[in-house]
């Protein structure tokens, strides 16, 4: 038999116990000071013990000062397991924290009491971010077990503070620690879709702005005694359009393949039909192809609300609520998007595709140090939700493309 698929045998093996595993984890819910929980600070002493027990080493706990939680810190573990090579090691980042349970009525059981029904297990966590961390940790188990060595040495990085920022997570651990290395393999198991298909690699830059639009108010008879800060807010709106034809550029990367811009929220104005309102507000969504530069697109919509100004004889300010300027891309063809394709191809029998998305994730952390790090799991993407689940089978097929990927050169 072949050295993967005695991986893969053994990974089936374990069935049971991750099971188990996951049940153990889900009982310790980690939610971040912010939404009202204490930490990771006892998962992690969960982890610790495991980890120590079962063949990792160079393991190092990184304390983020955090003085909300009652441990005064947030923890983030990185460990090693050995492999034939330490020229490079394959990473497997994951989260330790979960959200908050949301409505519990809306929870068929208790959401910290994971239970199996139907090839899953319902629980918070177990999708986000447990399935990939008890896989991770199976597959260098099936390599312990079978007396294999994985080809490079495989790191674990169980960290701290994803759904809220990562700040006191891996952008502190990677501020703070020397152990990634621009050559490593960073594989972070945080999105995905049902087939295994999709590797995350880029990410547009995202812009949130709110127009507020000053006229005069005055009786919906005489208008001439006012300004329509709606009507101008509204021309305001169709004007912005022509963004799309001015950063049109498509990248077939990305899904869709072009910068978006929308206006979504608008404030109410006046409560009367028959009053002209004199102040608008009105809120844009715009991600933008990292091809583009953000300041440039904020200074051509500036530019725009300045002739409206005056058209329209209004004030329009500004704000920006949101600017998050996209990480550089990893290249479609880096080793860990190479390296995943091939593993999802031989454990899954799918072809998966390098694509950007429109919204930031984690791995995102990782490239803007430089690391060429991408985000792939399959998921059913119930994360967040009410009876949140984690199919058992994408839990350990997932565990066999972490192996191997580990066992390619
Ligand atoms: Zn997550």
């Amino acid at each position: 038999m072949s050295p993967f698929n005695r991986i893969v045998k053994r990974i089936d093996s374990f069935r049971d116990e991750m099971i188990d595993f996951q049940i153990k984890l889900c009982a310790i819910p980690a939610i971040a000071p912010q939404s009202g929980g204490e930490g990771e600070a006892r998962k992690a002493e969960f982890l610790l013990a495991y980890l120590k027990s079962n063949g990792w080493g160079d393991i190092q706990l990184v304390k983020a000062p955090d003085l909300e939680t009652p441990a005064g810190h947030r923890p983030n573990i990185i460990a090693l397991y050995r492999g034939r090579s330490s020229a490079r090691t394959v990473w497997i980042m994951t989260h330790m924290d979960v959200v908050p349970p949301g409505e519990l009525a809306l929870w068929r059981g208790d959401p910290f009491k994971a239970y199996v029904e139907g090839g899953k297990i319902i629980g918070r966590g177990v999708e986000d971010n447990q399935q990939d961390m008890v896989a991770s940790l199976f597959a260098v188990k099936a390599f312990q077990a079978e007396g294999l060595l994985p080809n490079y040495d495989v790191g674990v990085a169980l960290v701290a503070d994803e759904e809220t920022g990562s700040a006191k997570g891996i952008d502190y651990v990677i501020q703070n620690s020397t152990a990634f290395r621009k050559d490593d393999i960073i594989i972070v198991p945080d999105a995905g879709n049902e087939e295994g298909t999709l590797i995350e690699v880029a990410e547009k830059s995202i812009l949130w702005l709110k127009f507020k639009t000053d006229g005069k108010q005055a009786h919906g008879s005489t208008p001439e005694k006012g300004i329509n800060s709606f009507k101008a807010a509204s021309y305001l709106i169709t004007k912005l359009d022509a963004l799309y034809g001015l950063y049109g550029k498509p990248d077939r990367l990305f899904d869709p393949p072009i910068s978006t811009f929308e206006p979504t929220k608008k404030e109410a104005n006046v409560p009367n039909i028959n009053t002209i309102p004199g102040e608008d507000v009105f809120y844009m969504d715009s991600r933008i192809l990292p091809g583009y530069d953000v300041e440039a697109v904020i200074k051509k919509i500036r530019a725009t609300a300045d002739r409206v100004e005056k058209k329209f004889k209004v004030r329009i300010s500004i704000e920006e609520k949101q600017k998050a300027p996209a990480a550089p891309p990893t290249a479609a063809k880096a080793p860990v998007v190479l390296a995943l394709k091939r593993a999802v191809k031989d454990v899954y029998g799918h072809d998966a595709r390098a694509k950007g998305i429109g919204g930031g994730t984690v791995a995102a952390v990782f490239r803007r140090a430089g690391f060429k790090a991408a985000c792939w799991s399959r998921v059913d993407e119930t994360a967040h939700q009410p009876n949140e689940y984690c199919k058992i089978d994408n839990m350990l097929g997932d565990a066999k493309v972490f192996a191997h990927v580990c066992l390619q050169d």
